[in-house]
């Protein structure tokens, strides 16, 4: 049978399998396997000649059965219904995995922002917010950036909502400009995030810092700002790459020259000459690999190539069902990304809490909370794992789904 590479079907088991094992029933599944609402808009655009273009866009809201949803908005020409369904999911299981008030939510737009002008974006930013602004809020569903949007676009959306709302609403969406309302350290989370899991997965199996060699693919926001992590501990990040190709050097690469060389779509490799591909730099031997830019990148084909003792997924769903299993039986580690993740949404939570509470914390106190944040939720995840003998996959899944599940059942939705 073909492998499974639909991100919502594949999602759709691994909750299934997670709900059996806390014991809730079918009712339950059904409740969860899609979200709750999913809105379809059609945004018109003026475009710079004068002629309109409209626009396709969606929001997904999983389940608000916590609180308010939440989740970015991308943009990017492959965005598609299902998409949106599964990463709200994950949405809703992140949120659960770090104990944030919060389901999950996800949003997008079918459109190429590395074709349009800035005053396009900027058009097509408003008319989202105008689209979906009956269902969105800073008490019902918070946006926030994801592939292709940035704090630019979320200050437009802020703008366009305020005018709406005939307030200054900057709890309405996160991953501000720090000048309205952004908080300290919100860029570099993610990275922070998963900097935090490859050190715990590290010390779980003895292996010091220092001494490992580190593999990244993709030097984007979450992959740049890793491999800079990573070589300050004082590790060696021996592969990179990015959609045109990958850089391997056994010594370590120079990170610092790497970023000061990369341009703002996370492109680096072209400079050189000597590069692998992307299926060459998944298989290098090294300690650690970390996927950070697309999903389905390994599968059944090359999970038994791996080389590493721990994977830890800094991209969304990087890893296909098949593969993981692959990888568990063979004793790698591997991180999920849920949990890997789950870095940018919990900043994100505590830029909405300053924005609720008017008042700005230092980059240390941001630090310091995700730091605790995501060392209880590995602590959590992995003692599930081990306890329960299962992959940290599904013992995620099991931590992120119950909160959900619970507060629906106390509301007496199922
Ligand atoms: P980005 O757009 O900033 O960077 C993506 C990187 O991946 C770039 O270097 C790009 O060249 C590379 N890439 C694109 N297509 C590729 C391909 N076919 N093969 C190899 N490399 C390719 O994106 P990002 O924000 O760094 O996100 C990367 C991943 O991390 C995504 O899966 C995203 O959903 C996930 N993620 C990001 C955040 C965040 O806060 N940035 C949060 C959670 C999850």
């Amino acid at each position: 049978m073909a492998e499974n590479l639909n991100l919502f079907t594949s999602t759709q088991v691994v909750i299934k399998d997670a709900l059996n094992k806390l014991g809730y029933d079918e009712g339950m599944y059904e409740l969860l396997k899609e979200p709750l609402r999913m809105l379809e808009v059609r945004i018109p655009i003026k475009l710079d000649d004068g002629k309109v273009k409209v626009y396709t866009g969606y929001r997904a809201q999983h389940n608000d059965a916590v609180g308010p949803t939440k989740g970015g908005v991308r943009f990017h020409p492959q965005v598609t219904e299902d998409e949106m369904k599964a990463l709200s999911m994950w949405m809703t299981l992140k949120c659960g995995i770090v104990d944030l008030p919060y389901g999950g939510a996800k949003g997008g737009i079918i459109c190429d922002p590395r074709q349009m002008s800035m005053g396009e974006v900027e058009r097509l930013s408003r008319g989202y917010v105008r689209a979906i602004s009956q269902i969105v809020g800073p008490s019902k569903d918070i946006p926030a950036p994801d592939v292709f949007t940035n704090s630019q676009i979320m200050a437009w959306m802020m703008d366009e909502y305020s005018r709406i709302d005939e307030f200054n609403s900057p709890g309405f969406i996160t991953g501000k400009p720090i000048v309205l309302g952004g908080s300290q350290g919100r860029e570099r989370a993610t990275a922070q995030g998963v900097t935090i899991c490859v050190e715990e997965a590290a010390k779980k199996r003895g292996l010091v810092m220092k001494d490992l060699r580190i593999v990244i693919q993709g030097f984007g926001n979450a992959g740049s700002f890793l491999a800079k992590f990573m070589s300050d501990t004082g590790a060696k990040v021996i592969g990179i790459s990015d959609a045109y190709g990958a850089l391997h050097d056994p010594n370590g690469l120079d990170i610092d020259y790497l970023l000061d060389r990369r341009d703002s779509f996370g492109t680096v490799t072209t400079l050189f000459e000597n590069t692998i591909t992307n299926k060459e730099l998944l298989e290098l031997d090294c300690d650690i690999l970390v996927p950070a830019a697309i999903e389905n990148q390994i599968t059944a084909e090359n999970a038994h190539k791996i080389r590493a003792s721990i994977v830890v997924e800094a991209a969304n769903g990087p890893t296909t069902s098949e593969a993981t299993k692959i990888l568990t039986d063979r004793g790698i580690l591997l991180v999920p990304d849920v949990l890997a993740s789950a870095g940018g949404v919990t900043v994100s939570y505590f830029e909405w809490v300053q924005n609720n509470q008017g008042y700005y914390w230092s980059e240390e106190e941001v630090n310091e909370k995700l730091y605790k944040k995501m060392v209880n939720a590995f602590e959590n995840i992995y003692t599930v794992a081990t306890t329960r003998n299962i992959d940290m996959r599904l013992a995620a899944y099991m931590v992120g789904v119950r909160k959900t599940a619970e507060a629906a059942r106390f509301r007496g939705w199922v």
